[in-house]
């Protein structure tokens, strides 16, 4: 049993200590990352506002600071030189011009700039992100480090929204009619609001607004909305830097300020652009929609993590599709699929790139036959040769994939890919691709006999686990352990047990004895409860965060486990979904891992199931099948696998 709600005993421990472990556990881990800052140093990619830094040497991160080329100070409108001794960089920078000087790094012999440093210069706020979990936020474990210009201010003057940002950055602005009202949005791409207040009502003299409102729309996304009439004419124009270093953002004026407003722009107006983050814009007439749209990686960052509050109503979110008609889905209007393009690197590394017009935000899972299918909202497809929309292929993690456009609204393109196994993967959504990496999850070659496996039943001794109708979690968990053991022996695998009786063993001898055997796998064993007993049924298993070898096994047994219980299945589950940091025992194994609460104790139904030795064989084989199915794929396609080791 696990779980969150802190009436109950948890499964291991009571969440109270639970929650120091963690935040012991963090603590160990900072000092870890501190004692190896000099000694390893990772690439990383770094963006300046929304937009990838282009250097001449890569930026490196010790997992604290991270070292940028200085060519990042043309990004930010500042210029520097090394100065004679080559210890720093003379710096000029910012509206009015002002000078500073910064210390150099040389982590790899190349002269860089500590990020950090350059940071509280401009200022700016920085943001690291791991994209390869969807791109979230992590203070660890990121490979992408966002320089965010910080706005400091946002008001409304003569007719225009005015930004004053640190250093430029790109906006986007939308009008979106409905109801008999005009809502304008104008978004920051790569800006954070000096202020933490989540949103802020603006002061607003103007008669013909309403309601300015200000606010941290996504982790790199500032949003400013207001309400405007229909009549009156709005012009977008470009964000300029004027005498302060503002940008500012010409939102709107009738005809007589638009003049004005024109002539602010000008340059950009004679390019005749109409579309395009440097164009002045047409008026758009009652009733239309404007769009200035500047693409940008990071506007998939964390989409609903900020405070909203100036979302729009229609369930618009900024990405740039507009809903507007339900009638078939016009190319123009959605991201287009125009490639679909397999590159193996090896047996046991591929990747499938999907070219696209635009960023979307894909989902993906496993289905039940083991291959994978990744769905693309709000997109279209647009082949260029059609034949990419069903191919086949010879290779050991992928031998189809199938593009169909499902008729919703707004348009889903699925693409299904047949897999010889369950794949560990990847999804790396970009700007212009979707890039899915497969590849062979770890320990996953050769044969089930050839395995270490330890086994490792929940509680034990004074620790009972969940108990209910007079049986104790302990118990069972013990029995279904005991019987894998005997069913992978027959099958020829080695089985370690952290008990084979009724004792205590401490939650991280679990996890150590693994690693200290360097085993291939850890499989905890345990009862599920619910803090309303008796209304939750069926079988779970958990992996670590996101890790692609413990999340495909996880989907193999559970997948074995759900076909034989006779119970609902809930799925294989990230356990970030019950901790922030996970479960200790999957945290803390170096090997693939997993937990499964094989059903309800407090389930009448369930327990019932869960005490009889027949059933309890039934799961234990349920379990080898699963292991054996992520080993050594599906039995026909094994001519497909890698060779052995
Ligand atoms: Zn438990």
């Amino acid at each position: 049993m696990l779980r969150k709600s802190p009436f109950v005993n948890s499964c291991f421990i009571r969440p109270q200590i639970a929650l120091l472990i963690c935040v012991l556990g963090s603590m160990f881990c900072l000092s870890w990352r501190q004692a190896k800052a000099d000694s390893t140093l990772r690439p990383v990619r770094v963006f300046v506002g929304d937009k990838p830094l282009e250097a001449s040497s890569s930026p490196l991160t010790d997992g604290n600071e991270t070292f940028v080329p200085l060519d990042i100070l043309g990004m930010v409108g500042a210029q520097g030189h090394l100065n004679k001794r080559g210890d720093a960089v003379e710096i000029t920078y910012g509206h009015p011009m002002q000078e500073a000087e910064l210390a150099v790094a040389r982590p790899e012999g190349k002269p860089m700039l500590a990020l950090s440093d350059l940071a509280r210069l401009l200022p700016a706020d920085i943001l690291t992100v791991d994209s390869h979990d969807n791109r979230t936020p992590k203070a660890t474990s990121f490979d992408e480090v966002y320089l965010l210009a910080r706005v400091t201010d946002v008001r409304l003057q003569q007719g225009a929204i005015r930004f004053t940002t640190s250093f430029p950055v790109p906006y986007q602005v939308r009008m979106i009619d409905e109801d008999g009202q005009r809502v304008g949005y104008v978004d920051c791409l790569g800006a954070k609001l000096s202020s933490d207040e989540p949103n802020q009502t603006l002061p607003d003299d103007d008669p013909q607004t309403q309601n300015l409102r200000v606010g941290q729309f996504k982790p790199d996304v500032v949003r400013v909305a207001v309400n405007l009439p229909l009549s009156l004419r709005v012009r977008i124009g470009d964000g300029q830097a004027d005498a302060e270093g503002q940008v500012i953002v010409v939102l709107w004026k009738d005809p007589k300020g638009a003049a004005k407003m024109a002539a602010i722009a000008s340059k950009a107006d004679t390019t005749g652009k109409s579309q395009g983050s440097g164009g002045l814009q047409m008026p758009t007439t009652p009733g239309g929609e404007t769009t200035v749209t500047t693409t940008s990686p990071s506007g998939a960052l964390g989409a609903n993590a900020a405070a909203n509050p100036t979302e729009t109503t229609n369930g618009e979110s900024g990405e740039g599709n507009n809903p507007a008609s339900p009638n078939a889905p016009s190319a123009t209007k959605f991201v287009q699929i125009q490639r679909i393009v397999f590159e193996p690197d090896n047996d046991q590394n591929a990747t499938l790139r999907i070219f696209t017009t635009g960023p979307l935000q894909p989902s993906i899972r496993y289905t039940t036959d083991g291959g994978l299918q990744l769905d693309l909202p709000g997109a279209v497809l647009a082949l260029t040769d059609s034949t990419q929309a069903d191919q086949s292929f010879q290779h050991p993690l992928l031998t189809e994939v199938q593009a169909i456009a499902l008729d919703q609204t707004p348009p889903v393109v699925r693409i299904r890919l047949r897999t010889p196994r369950y794949d560990g993967f990847v999804l790396d959504p970009r700007t212009d691709q979707v890039v899915l990496r497969l590849r062979l999850p770890r320990n996953a070659t050769g044969v089930l006999a050839d395995k270490l496996i330890v086994l490792d039943p929940g509680h034990g001794g004074s620790a009972t686990g969940a108990t209910a109708g007079g049986y104790a979690e302990k118990n069972i968990t013990l029995a279904i352990a005991l019987k894998l053991r005997r069913v992978l022996e027959a099958c020829g695998a080695r089985v370690v047990m952290t008990r084979d009786r009724d004792r205590d063993v401490d939650l991280s001898a679990r996890p150590a004895l693994a690693n200290s055997i360097h085993a291939d796998f850890f499989i905890s064993i345990h009862n599920d409860a619910c803090s309303h007993p008796g209304e939750a049924s069926g079988t779970t298993t958990y992996y670590h965060m996101e890790d692609p070898s413990s999340r495909a096994l996880a989907n193999c047994v559970q997948q074995a486990v759900a076909a034989v219980t006779g119970l609902p299945s809930r799925g294989a589950r990230s356990d970030s979904s019950l901790y922030q940091h996970g479960l200790a025992v999957l945290r803390e194994s170096q090997m693939p891992a997993i937990l499964i609460e094989v059903a309800y104790i407090d389930n009448p139904v369930d327990r019932r199931k869960l005490i009889d030795p027949n059933f309890q064989e039934k799961v234990a084989e349920a379990i080898c099948r699963g292991l054996r199915l992520y080993i050594e794929g599906h039995p026909q396609t094994a001519l497909l696998l890698p060779a052995d080791r």
